[in-house]
């Protein structure tokens, strides 16, 4: 693979590719698949593809690039991000790490599938790495393809940019590139495997940095590079912190733990379900990563989950993310116990997830129930409100934005009927949802808060539009039949999640009856 001529703005692209340049990389040259030692990476080529085609692309993270619409329309981009060709400075590579998936230790994973292509710095002078997701083996790979195929690059991509606009921390995507190849998938592992289109995601963030590298380090014994690697990190990507060598690292353990914590309160508030929480899958960085088989709620339900390899334990259900994220970072603490004299610092950092996280998620509750904050009295009032959505199957996102309408000196269901699945639940749980709102009016009334600006905070916190599961697998059918236009105007939708967007209702509307228990739209299989 030859280094591109220059090519527009894609030449513009400078690298600062610290972590090959300060971190020790695997001797081994060669792509075979193989277990990793006393190394964080190991340098891979992404495998050319036949036919690469942008398919869509994040016009906020090209312009934070220096990327201009005619570049990324260009062959020149196609051809770098389908893994072709290389622009000059790039210096690919597939990080090791380990990892607890489904709460057991699976030993070495690593970048199977994603390779970096480097650390470029944005036009705000911030680090991003630009990655890879589908672009071939690695060492890592083990028994798999490297690939990944077409209906689960539209669900990263589009899903990252929509929990950005969301405000939710995340990994973004920059382009969807497809390869014009083929991957065989057996989405449901029952022995019908076909083949599917292929394609390839550039993610983009300051760091891919998972729990997994420093686990997989603690594991093999390897204190020296654990150390190392904790250093880089808190230098590279944790600027502000600093003191002696043990502050700096109880700093940064209890950085990551706030950061986790704000994250898993905004996958809360917003009715987010990550699908697959192994802590190979927990970025450093406290950003949302790997969209997998992820879902988002429909119709309430804190034990959903919707990947179907959870399906019997359901360890990664909607209200469990919370004690997941927590017992995570228990691991991530046990992988980092060696190069601490004391744990305590290791316990306060696990204490702040749980301070942090509580009052993240009173200051979301209030905020989604149009409160200035939450009293220590609302425990009843929101308890009884989430019981009753369970049991009514009320539309999560529906009812918190009919809740803002409802008129607070006569309160009423009014508002809320559209956030009924069926006419029996109305009938049935009406009443109670009546009673409900009557106590909720005069708590908001005792608030003080004007109506307009009560409304406007609760619409600040309650999206409109969210990726419903089967909005991004219409999307999907469409795009495996040549158009891509709904990805283009999913894309554009979720770019102003809480705004009206008044001609775009169709896409804030219930899941149809259709799309109840249809394979993409209420359950996914980690099949990608
Ligand atoms: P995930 O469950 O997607 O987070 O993946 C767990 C591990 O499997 C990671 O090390 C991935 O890189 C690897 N992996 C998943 N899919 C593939 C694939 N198609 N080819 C190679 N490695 C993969
Ligand atoms: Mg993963």
């Amino acid at each position: 693979m030859s280094p591109l001529a220059a090519v527009g703005d894609l030449d513009g692209l400078v690298f600062d590719n610290a972590f090959v340049r300060d971190l020790p990389g695997d001797p081994n040259p060669e792509p075979t698949r193989r277990q990793v030692h006393g190394a964080c990476y190991s340098r891979v080529m992404p495998t050319p593809v036949a036919a690469p085609k942008l398919i869509a692309w994040s016009p906020e993270v090209a312009a934070s690039l220096g990327l201009s619409a005619e570049t990324m329309r260009s062959d020149a981009f196609a051809a770098v991000f389908g893994g072709n060709r290389l622009v000059a400075g790039m210096q690919p590579y597939a990080a090791c790490y380990g990892g607890h998936q489904f709460g057991n230790w699976a030993g070495q994973l690593g970048d199977g599938r994603a390779i970096t292509l480097g650390e470029t710095i944005d036009i705000d002078g911030r680090r991003q790495e630009l990655q890879l997701k589908g672009a071939g083996p690695t060492p890592y790979s083990r028994t798999a393809d490297g690939r990944a195929v077409l209906r689960s690059s539209i669900r990263e991509f589009l899903c990252s940019e929509a929990m950005h606009h969301l405000g939710v921390p995340t990994t973004r995507a920059l382009s969807l590139v497809a390869t014009g190849e083929t991957v065989v998938r057996d989405m449901f592992y029952d022995g019908n495997a076909r083949p599917e289109q292929g394609a390839i995601v550039c993610r983009v963030a300051p760091s891919f940095i998972r729990f997994g590298n420093f686990e997989i380090l603690a594991a093999r014994g390897d204190t020296a590079l654990l150390r190392r690697l904790v250093e880089f990190t808190i230098r590279r990507d944790f600027a502000g912190i600093d003191g002696d060598a043990d502050t700096r690292m109880a700093r940064w353990f209890e950085t990551v733990c706030r950061r986790t914590a704000v994250m898993v309160a905004h996958w809360l508030r917003v009715g987010f379900v990550h699908g697959v929480m192994n802590t190979d899958n927990m970025s450093i960085l406290g950003l949302t990563i790997d969209y997998g088989p992820y879902g988002w709620i429909d119709d309430f339900d804190p034990g959903w989950t919707p990947n179907t390899t959870d399906a019997a334990g359901r360890r990664y259900r909607f209200g469990q993310q919370a004690q997941i994220a927590q017992w995570n970072l228990v691991q991530l603490a046990n992988a980092l116990v060696s190069l601490f004299s004391s744990t305590a610092p290791l316990a306060a950092g696990l204490e702040c997830f749980v301070e942090t996280l509580e009052a993240e998620q009173s200051a979301m509750t209030a905020a989604k129930l149009g409160f200035t904050s939450c009293r220590d009295t609302d425990g009843t009032l929101v308890g009884d409100l989430y019981r009753l959505m369970q049991d009514a199957e009320v539309d999560m996102t529906i009812f918190f934005r009919g809740l803002a309408e409802v008129d607070l000196a006569s309160p009423s269901l009014e508002p809320l009927r559209e956030a009924f699945y069926t006419a029996d639940k109305l009938a049935a749980s009406g009443p109670a949802f009546e009673r409900w709102l009557a106590a909720y009016a005069g708590r908001a009334l005792d608030d003080g808060t004007a109506p307009a600006d009560r409304r406007a905070r609760m619409n600040a916190a309650n999206p409109r539009f969210v990726l419903r599961n089967y909005l991004a697998q219409q999307a999907i059918d469409l795009a495996e039949q040549g158009d891509a236009s709904l990805i283009a105007e999913l894309l554009d939708v979720l770019r102003h999640p809480y705004d009206d967007q008044p001609g775009r209702d169709r896409f804030a509307e219930r899941r149809p009856d259709w799309a109840r228990n249809r394979a993409g739209c209420s359950m996914l299989s980690c099949s990608s």
